[in-house]
C-alpha cells in the first residue's frame, strides 16, 4: 500500500502528509515558519509514534492526543456542523470546562507520555475565559503540539496578542469562503468583513512581536456551497496564512439531511481507525469519548472523574474491544463507527472482509 511504502522513506513531513491526505490536502505558502518547532528529537520520535499507531497498531501508554474541549459553546449555527443538529433537537448541553479539571488533565498527560492537544471539540474555545491560561499551563508541562480551531468572530487585539505569547504552536482558522454571500451562508452567524479582519490582525499582531508561532492555518471544508471557490481559497487567504487547507465534508454525527458532499463515497472493507490507536476526546461534560467524530457520544469510554483518570479510560475494556472490533474489519458493530466516513470511506453493515 503507497503509505505504508512512504513510511520507510527519510523524509519524514513528506510520510506526515501523506497520513494527512487521506482526507485533507495542505497547501503550505511560508515555509520557514513551520519548520522550527517539528525539528527536536522529542517531536521526531512523536511523529514516528503516530505513524506507528496508525499503521502497525502500536499502543502506548498513553493517548499521543487529546481533543479537549473546553467549551461546548458556540456562537455559529454552521449547517454542516453536528452541533447545530443536536442544538435543533434539544439535545445540546453548553459547558465550559474549569481551569483546575484541564490542568488535572495536564498533569496526567505530561507524567504519562501525552504529546499533543487540540483544545477543541464541538465549540468556539475563545469563549472559556481561561483559555489564555490554559494554553499556557500546558505548554510550561512540555506539551509539544499545542493547536486550536477557531471561528476567528471572537479575535481581538489583546486575545490576538495573549495567544501570540501563550505557547500555542498552531491555530486553525474555519474560513470556508472567500465571499461574503458564501461565507455568511455556511458562517450562519458571522459576518464575512469582521472575520476578515480579525484574521488580517491575528497575522499582523503575530508579525509585529516577531514570533514565529502559532503557525498560522486557514482551512476550507469542501462541500457543494463553496466548491466553485477552492481555485482562488488559497491566493485570497495565503496573505494571512503559513499553511492553507482542505478537507472534504464529511456527514459526522450522520444528522445532516443535505447531501453536500463533493466526492463521491468509496467504501473500504478493511477499515481500522487510526484515531482508536492514538487519541480520546475529552467533552466538556467530562465524559471521554474515542474520537473527535462522535458528537452524539456514542462511543463513551468512560467519564473523567477522581477516581477514573484517562490513563485508565485508556487502558479500558470499551477501547480494547472497539480496537478488537475494527482489527477483526467489523467496525460496523460500533454504533458510532457505523456509516462513519472519516478518513478511508463509509462503512456498511454486514461488510465482508
Ligand atoms: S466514529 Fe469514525 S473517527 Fe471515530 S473511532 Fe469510529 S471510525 Fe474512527
Amino acid at each position: 500500500m503507497e503509505i505504508k511504502k512512504n513510511i520507510n522513506q527519510k523524509n519524514t513531513n513528506y510520510v506526515d502528509d501523506e497520513l494527512n491526505q487521506l482526507y485533507s490536502h495542505f497547501k503550505v505558502i511560508k515555509e520557514k515558519n513551520n519548520v522550527d518547532f517539528k525539528k527536536t528529537e522529542e517531536y521526531q520520535n512523536y511523529r514516528k509514534d503516530w505513524r506507528d499507531t496508525a499503521l502497525k497498531h502500536k499502543i502506548t501508554n498513553f493517548p499521543l492526543h487529546l481533543d479537549i474541549e473546553v467549551t461546548s459553546y458556540c456562537n455559529l449555527a454552521c449547517p454542516m456542523c453536528p452541533r447545530t443538529h443536536r442544538v435543533e433537537m434539544g439535545n445540546w448541553e453548553n459547558r465550559m470546562m474549569k481551569l483546575d479539571k484541564f490542568k488535572r488533565i495536564i498533569d496526567e498527560g505530561a507524567e504519562k507520555g501525552l504529546k499533543a492537544i487540540n483544545l477543541n471539540n464541538f465549540g468556539e474555545s475563545l469563549y472559556n475565559k481561561n483559555i489564555i491560561e490554559m494554553i499556557n499551563y500546558a505548554s510550561k508541562k512540555g506539551v509539544l503540539d499545542i493547536m486550536m480551531h477557531t471561528n476567528g468572530t471572537k479575535m481581538d487585539h489583546k486575545m490576538a496578542e495573549g495567544l501570540v505569547e501563550s505557547g500555542l504552536t498552531r491555530i486553525i482558522f474555519s474560513m470556508d469562503s472567500i465571499s461574503k454571500e458564501i461565507y455568511e451562508k455556511i458562517r450562519i452567524g458571522a459576518t464575512f468583513e469582521e472575520t476578515v479582519n480579525n484574521v488580517k490582525l491575528f497575522y499582523e499582531t503575530r508579525e509585529k512581536l516577531k514570533s514565529k508561532l502559532p503557525v498560522i492555518r486557514i482551512s476550507m471544508v469542501r462541500m457543494k456551497e463553496n466548491d466553485h471557490e477552492v481555485k482562488n481559497f488559497s491566493s485570497f487567504w495565503g496573505k494571512y496564512a503559513d499553511e492553507i487547507s482542505y478537507t472534504d465534508y464529511r456527514n459526522q454525527d450522520g444528522l445532516d439531511k443535505v447531501d453536500r458532499y463533493v466526492k463521491t463515497k468509496k467504501e473500504n472493507k478493511s477499515y481500522a481507525c487510526p484515531a482508536l490507536w492514538q487519541r480520546m476526546t475529552i467533552n466538556a461534560t467530562g465524559e471521554v469519548t474515542a474520537c473527535c467524530r462522535d458528537a452524539g457520544k456514542r462511543l463513551t469510554l468512560g467519564k473523567l472523574s477522581e477516581k477514573n483518570n484517562l490513563k485508565s479510560i485508556w487502558d479500558g475494556q470499551v477501547l480494547k474491544d472497539s480496537r478488537a472490533l475494527h482489527e477483526k474489519k467489523q467496525a460496523y458493530k460500533i454504533d458510532a463507527c457505523n456509516g462513519c466516513d472519516h478518513i478511508r470511506g463509509v462503512i456498511r453493515p454486514g461488510e465482508k472482509a
